[in-house]
């Protein structure tokens, strides 16, 4: 199989990427952001009154979650009950990130990952795709821009509407800050993964960008017979 690896910051395009060169190449791609987030609105539908390593321990071990598509949709669901509508509230973003740094809980999304990769092929997004779950990945993209754009771009995306542009920065740095700082699996490039600031590029040159060094690879290597131009 071949597999593509995308990590980022928030707010950073690999959603769009991911979708970009898939629709091109003919692969499946999978946003392992909305499984966490969908493991978010699990938990907060059990109530727990605090996160911390017991808690959340507690939580997972019973969990069953399937990543299913409809048409080329993704959808979440956690014991059954499907969450892809909520997927992209605010709070949950925040829960998110808190629940994602406990070490059982990212062991039982590294392996639903890893089988998907050795299912399909495919184009994974995340934090830890290129350095910890297919640290033999086939391409390796690491994709950012400054903050006050990434926080532009959230912002006009946003459907919640009294959310102010400053409180979507605020939010955007302090996740940044948790996906880099924790222990367990830190937001940083691999060291053989291509960095891509698309500060000053728009998503669609950024797509192009990144197909460019996939197609010139799988050319020198006489690769491109599998790949769908
Ligand atoms: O990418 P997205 O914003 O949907 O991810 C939601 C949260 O899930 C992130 O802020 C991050 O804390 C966590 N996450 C992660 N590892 C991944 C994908 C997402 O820790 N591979």
């Amino acid at each position: 199989m071949i597999n593509i690896a995308i990590d980022g910051t928030v707010g950073s395009g690999k959603s769009t990427l991911a979708r970009g060169i898939a629709d091109r190449l003919g692969f499946h791609v999978l946003d392992t952001g909305a499984i966490y987030r969908a493991l978010a609105c699990s938990f907060r539908d059990e109530k727990h009154n605090k996160i911390d390593e017991q808690e959340v321990e507690e939580f997972i071990k019973d969990k069953n979650i399937e990543v299913f598509f409809v048409g080329k949709n993704q959808h979440v669901s956690v014991n059954a009950i499907d969450y892809t509508n909520m997927l992209r509230e605010e709070e949950i973003s925040n829960l998110a990130s808190q629940i994602s740094p406990y070490p059982v809980l990212r062991e039982k999304v590294r392996e639903l990952q890893q089988e998907f990769a050795k299912k399909y092929d495919c184009i994974i997004e995340g934090r830890d795709i290129a350095t910890d779950v297919l640290p033999n990945a086939d391409f390796k993209f690491f994709l950012t821009a400054k903050p006050e754009i990434r926080a532009m771009r959230r912002y006009q995306q946003s459907q919640e509407k009294n959310i102010s542009y400053g409180e979507v920065l605020k939010d955007l740095k302090e996740r940044d800050y948790r996906d880099e700082h924790r222990e367990v699996a830190p937001l940083n490039p691999a060291k053989d993964s291509v960095i891509v600031d698309n500060s000053q590029m728009t998503l669609e040159q950024t797509i192009e960008y990144c197909l460019n060094i996939i197609n010139k690879e799988y050319d020198k290597y006489g690769k491109n017979k599998r790949i769908k131009q």
